[in-house]
């Protein structure tokens, strides 16, 4: 049994659809065919070569989208609730956008392109996904794939019913430009190209995508995977195709925060394309693809200062990989390494599955790429922090591997209007120590802390000290306790008290246990307002602002006649009480409660 729906468009227009009783579309819709296209416009570019249902279809407008400025109206259109949910965050009681401008504008300036050329969507997946869905007709056209490359692309093609024609690529991993025209034909629709590609990990040359876009010209979208573009663009080697888009009205590049920007939990990515494509990306797309905290968490993401972080990151990566590429090489088993321009490497072994399972046995997973035409015996290896490289060749070489060591390290980043503060801090290294809060003497105070309790520790922190010192002071001891506290993680092993005593003529106690609460005792009378730039009034703040952070029981008493030594006497003791306190030496809970 049937139901059938008609509904009126654009008013002298329209469509059926047919559905099942249970609520499943079982027909397509069908458009009368002396319609003009949508709005009227010619049909341009590409979209001649779009599921012409699509074209035609109008896409889901909110009251929301087709209204004026969101900050002086009253929304009473979306049935929302007028206050918050009561769990701290703003924002999430109503519908954002379905592209959020302020986001929008973050991943235009990123990649230096207009908003009417990119459209935001969860993650690359979800953009090869809507590329599918919106040129794609199930049972007619087919998409050509390079293998051996990313899986998802075959996957979202057989979910739409399309077929896959393959163009493998040659030997040595570049696109094969004779195999791709001799596996096109009429019904063609997106050719996809991976670069740098997973999991041979290798950049496609440049010509070799743009001479496609000129083959494939009106007939198919040239659609190229960056996923992976920033380590290449970091390291030098390549640049993203972006600019092209200038001249291939069939040309799609796709990017990801997943792979390059930290964030594959996140899911948020976008597509760049002719406009006409862009849209088209929209009408597919869900009404509210991007979650409020997701557009938050992203904005912060994008952010200048940050990208700057992420891409010293994406350095370290890069010269980790070149160093481990060289290990691998000498391992017993292992045929060839492949180059890499991402931040993972393919290995060719004797024996993949084996080779893998010798990892495993030492607690590392990696992915055995076998099943992959053109690769043989092959094992993709992402690239993780030192530390996890250095498991993962224990492991690969038989080494005994102790079982996986508490990872003492954390980052954080902590902005706000006042200061902007980025921390990291590794409990099990000595070094490197490197403190800029723009306060001379509070730098030389925190190095102290860090050189006497033994650990590495970077930070920075942008301040509002054209006001006064007192924000970047207390934010950056804020900061650095809530760090100390995330690396000490469940804190199993540890000393957990600490204590310390005299210092030249000052005499300074510190006494400190890492109990999980927070107490805090401070006794000083310092004889003068100031040492060097750093107001003595505020070395209170710090030590509280650090127990609290810290969820520490801290005491501290001193007493002498100079102030320098007293404040001086006050850090390195606090320094050294931490290196007992933070000791680790076994892996027992170091309390009757069983938790800290
Ligand atoms: C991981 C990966 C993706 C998925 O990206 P998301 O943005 O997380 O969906 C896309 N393409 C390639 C080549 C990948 O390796």
């Amino acid at each position: 049994m049937v139901l059938i729906r008609s509904s009126s468009y654009q008013s002298k227009k329209c469509w059926i659809e047919i559905w099942s009783i249970d609520g499943g579309r079982i027909g397509v819709s069908t458009m009368h065919k002396t319609e003009t296209p949508h709005m009227g416009t010619a049909i341009t570019g590409m979209i001649g070569r779009a599921r012409q249902q699509i074209v035609q279809m109008k896409g889901y407008s909110s009251a929301r989208s087709l209204s004026g400025d969101e900050e002086t109206l009253v929304f009473l259109d979306a049935n929302e609730c007028a206050h918050e949910p009561f769990i701290g965050a703003r924002k999430l009681a109503r519908y954002s956008t379905q592209q959020p401008r302020e986001l929008q504008r973050a991943f235009c300036q990123w990649l230096d392109v207009s908003s009417r050329n990119l459209t935001i969507t969860r993650g690359a997946d979800e953009a090869i996904d809507c590329l599918m869905r919106g040129f794609c007709e199930p049972g007619v056209d087919n998409v050509v794939i390079c293998p051996p490359t990313f899986a998802m692309y075959a996957q979202s093609a057989m979910l739409q019913g399309v077929d896959i024609r393959q163009a493998p690529l040659t030997n040595d991993f570049g696109l094969d430009p004779v195999a791709i025209a001799a596996a096109m034909d009429e019904a063609t629709k997106l050719v996809f190209v991976c670069s740098p590609n997973n999991p041979t990990g290798n950049v496609m040359n440049a010509n070799d995508i743009t001479n496609l876009c000129t083959t494939c010209d009106s007939r198919a979208l040239v659609v190229v995977d960056e996923t992976y573009i920033e380590y290449a663009i970091d390291a030098g080697d390549a640049a993203s195709l972006i600019p092209e888009l200038e001249r291939f009205a069939n040309l799609v590049v796709l990017r990801t925060l997943s792979k390059s920007h930290a964030a594959a939990g996140l899911r948020c990515g976008c597509l760049v394309a002719a406009s006409d494509v862009t849209s088209l990306m929209r009408k597919v797309l869900a009404p509210y693809p991007v979650p409020q905290p997701v557009t938050s968490a992203a904005l912060t993401i994008l952010a200048n200062d940050n990208q700057r972080r992420l891409s010293a990151k994406r350095a370290e990566t890069i010269a980790r990989r070149d160093e481990v590429m060289g290990k691998l090489a000498k391992i017993k088993d292992i045929i060839h390494v492949w180059p890499s321009d991402a931040n993972f490497i393919l290995i060719e072994a004797h024996d993949a599955a084996a080779l893998c399972q010798r990892a495993l046995k030492g607690g590392v997973v990696l992915r055995n790429q076998s099943h992959q035409s053109g690769v043989g015996q092959a094992v993709r290896i992402s690239i993780g922090s030192e530390a996890e490289m250095v498991q993962l060749l224990a492991a690969l070489r038989g080494e005994k591997v102790a079982s996986k060591a508490q990872n003492r390290r954390y980052e954080i980043v902590r902005n706000t209007n006042e200061t902007s503060i980025a921390v990291a801090i590794d409990l099990d290294r000595t070094g490197p120590i490197s403190i800029d809060t723009g306060i001379g003497f509070y730098d030389h105070m925190l190095d102290q802390i860090a050189k006497h309790a033994g650990f590495a520790l970077t930070l920075e922190c942008d301040g509002d000290l054209k006001i006064d010192p007192h924000h970047s002071i207390e934010d950056c001891a804020i900061a650095l306790g809530q760090a100390i506290c995330g690396a000490l993680g469940n804190k199993r092993g540890i000393g957990r008290y600490g204590f310390c005593l005299p210092m030249d003529e000052a005499l300074v106690t510190v006494a400190l246990d890492l109990s999980g609460r927070f107490h805090f005792d401070f006794k000083a009378d310092f004889p003068q307002p100031m040492v060097g730039d750093l107001p003595c009034d505020m070395i209170d703040h710090v030590f509280r602002s650090l127990a609290e952070n810290m969820r520490a029981n801290l005491h501290i008493a001193v007493t002498g006649e100079n102030c320098h030594h007293m404040v001086e006497a006050c850090f390195k003791g606090f320094g050294r009480a931490l290196r007992q306190a933070i000791n680790q030496d076994g892996s027992e809970m170091p309390s009757t409660k069983g938790t800290l």
